[in-house]
C-alpha cells in the first residue's frame, strides 16, 4: 500500500518524465520485500525523499560558433542524493538530453555509487549541446561557458563531476582550465577522467568496460559458466563499449559485432579492436568505416540502432544508451540463444525486456552495478587527489577487479536473502538502498 501511494506520488509529480519514472518504478518495486518488513519507512517518508533529488539546477549554456553565431544550449546537474559523500557522477552532451534524463541518470547514480562501497553520493549533469561535427575550438568555448556556471555549483567535497556520452578526456580537460581560472586555485579533485599529466589516474579509461566484464565473469562464474569461447555482440563503439571489447577479448571471448547511432558491423572472424579505437578514439569518425578498411567484415545501415540485436550470440553487451533494448529485441536475442546480458549503458534494458530476461532464466548484469567502475575508479582517482600521489596501472586495476567481485558479491548476497535466485537487478537494487537508507535514517529529516 505504501509503495502504491508513493509510485503514484511520484507519477502525478513527474509525470512528463517518463525516463526517470522508468527508473524510480524499476527500483522501488524491486525493494517491495524489504519495505515490507520495514513498516518504519512509511513514517520517515523514506521513499518520498528517495526519490526527491536534493538540489535541480538548470542554467544557460551561451556560446559562440566559429562563424561567429551565437548559440544558446541548456545546462544542468542534479545533486540526487549526498548522505554517503559529496555528489558524483558524470556529465552528458548529447541533443536528447532534458530533465527526465538528467533526473532518471542521477537517481540510478545515488545505487551505483553506494554498491561501490566507497564514500560518494549521487548526482548527473549534462547540456543538450551536440558535439558532433564541432571544431575543436567550438567544444573548448561551450566547455568554457558551461563551467563558467557550473563552478559555482560543484567542489572536491561538494560535488565532483566526470564524463558520460560525449564527455571524455578533451571536455575534461578545458572544463577543468576553465574551473582552475576562475578559482583560482589548484584543486585537482573537483573533476574526474583528467589527463594524466594533470591528476588523472590510470585505468580510469579502460575501468567502466573492463568493470564490466569483471562483474560478468564473477556472475558467469557463480552460475558455472565461462566467458572464453563465448560469442559476445557490444552496441555502441565509445569508451565503453571499446573497452568492455578489449577485456572480453583479453578473456578469450570472440566479439563480433559493435555499432554506434548510425548502424553496426558485423566480423564472423572477430572484431580487430585497434581499427575501432583508430576510427572512433583518433578520427572520431564513423563505425561504418571499419567495413572499408577490413575485408571480409559487413556494415547495416540502422536507424533505430537495434539491428545489432538479431545478431546471434551467447553474451549481448549493451554500451550505447538508455532503452536500447526492447521486448521484441529481447525475444530476438533470447530466440538466438542468448545466455547472459552486461548493462554496460545506463538502463539499456526496458521493464518489458528485463522481465523477460529473467522469466526465461537469463543471467542479466544490471547496470547500477556492472558499470560502476568507472565511478568507483572515479573516487580512486580523488583518493589519489587527496593523497597527491599516484597508483600504477595494475594497483588502480587491481582495486577495481576487487570491487566489482565485491559489488557482485553484494548482489548475490542480497538476492538469495530474500529468495530471488539470480535476480541480480532486484539484488543490486536492494544492496546499494540498504546502505542508502541506513545513512539518511541516521542523519534525520533533512
Ligand atoms: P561515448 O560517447 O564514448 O559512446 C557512446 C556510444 O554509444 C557511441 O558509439 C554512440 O554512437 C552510441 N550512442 C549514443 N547515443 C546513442 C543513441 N541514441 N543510439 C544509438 N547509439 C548511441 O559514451 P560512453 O561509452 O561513455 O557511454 C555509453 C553508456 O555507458 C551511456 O549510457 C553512459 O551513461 C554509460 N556509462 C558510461 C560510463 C563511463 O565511464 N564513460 C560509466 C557508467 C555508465 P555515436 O558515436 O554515433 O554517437
Amino acid at each position: 500500500m505504501y509503495l502504491d501511494n508513493v509510485l503514484k506520488m511520484v507519477k502525478d509529480k513527474n509525470s512528463n518524465e517518463p525516463e526517470f519514472l522508468q527508473a524510480v518504478y524499476e527500483v522501488l518495486t524491486s525493494l517491495k520485500p524489504v519495505i515490507e518488513k520495514h513498516p518504519e519507512f512509511e513514517k520517515q517518508a523514506l521513499l518520498e525523499r528517495i526519490a526527491e533529488p536534493e538540489r535541480l539546477i538548470m542554467f544557460r549554456v551561451p556560446w559562440v560558433d566559429d562563424n561567429g553565431n551565437v548559440q544558446v544550449n541548456r545546462g544542468f546537474r542534479i545533486q540526487f542524493n549526498g548522505a554517503i559523500g559529496p555528489y558524483k557522477g558524470g556529465l552528458r552532451f548529447h541533443p536528447s538530453v532534458n530533465q527526465s534524463i538528467m533526473k532518471f541518470l542521477a537517481f540510478e547514480q545515488c545505487f551505483k555509487n553506494a554498491l561501490t562501497g566507497l564514500p560518494i553520493g549521487g548526482g548527473k549533469g549534462g547540456s543538450d549541446f551536440d558535439p558532433k561535427g564541432k571544431s575543436d575550438m567550438e567544444i573548448m568555448r561551450f566547455c568554457q561557458s558551461f563551467m563558467s556556471e557550473l563552478y559555482k555549483h560543484i567542489g572536491q567535497d561538494v560535488d565532483v563531476p566526470a564524463g558520460d556520452i560525449g564527455v571524455g578526456a578533451r571536455e575534461i580537460g578545458y572544463m577543468f582550465g576553465q574551473y582552475r581560472k576562475l578559482r583560482n586555485a589548484y584543486e585537482a579533485g573537483v573533476l574526474t577522467g583528467k589527463g594524466l599529466e594533470y591528476g588523472g589516474s590510470l585505468a580510469r579509461t579502460e575501468a567502466t568496460g573492463y568493470g564490466l566484464i569483471y562483474f560478468m565473469r564473477e556472475m558467469l562464474k557463480a552460475n558455472n559458466l565461462d566467458i572464453k569461447g563465448k560469442t559476445v555482440i557490444i552496441s555502441g563503439s565509445g569508451n565503453v563499449a571499446i573497452y568492455a571489447c578489449e577485456k572480453a577479448q583479453e578473456y578469450g571471448a570472440k566479439v563480433v559485432a559493435m555499432s554506434d547511432s548510425n548502424g553496426c558491423i558485423y566480423d564472423a572472424d572477430g572484431i580487430k579492436l585497434d581499427v575501432v579505437k583508430q576510427i572512433k578514439e583518433v578520427e572520431r569518425g564513423r563505425i561504418k568505416e571499419y567495413a572499408n578498411r577490413v575485408s571480409g567484415s559487413v556494415y547495416k545501415e540502422d536507424t533505430d540502432c537495434r539491428n545489432i540485436w538479431k545478431i546471434k550470440a551467447d553474451i549481448a553487451l549493451p554500451c550505447a544508451t538508455q532503452n536500447e533494448i526492447n521486448l521484441e529485441d529481447a525475444k530476438t536475442l533470447v530466440a538466438n540463444g542468448v545466455m547472459a546480458v552486461g548493462e554496460g549503458a545506463n538502463m539499456p534494458t526496458n521493464i518489458e525486456a528485463i522481465e523477460y530476461f529473467l522469466e526465461k532464466g537469463v543471467l542479466l548484469a544490471p547496470a547500477k552495478a556492472a558499470n560502476a567502475g568507472g565511478v568507483a575508479t572515479s573516487a580512486l582517482e580523488m583518493s589519489q587527489n587527496s593523497m597527491r600521489y599516484s597508483w600504477t596501472f595494475e594497483e588502480v586495476d587491481k582495486k577495481l577487479d576487487d570491487i566489482m567481485t565485491n559489488i557482485f558479491k553484494a548482489c548475490q548476497k542480497s538476492a538469495e536473502e530474500y529468495g530471488l535466485g539470480t535476480n541480480y537487478v532486484a539484488g543490486a537494487n536492494i544492496a546499494a538502498f540498504d546502505k542508502i537508507s541506513k545513512a539518511m535514517i541516521a542523519q534525520g529529516i533533512i
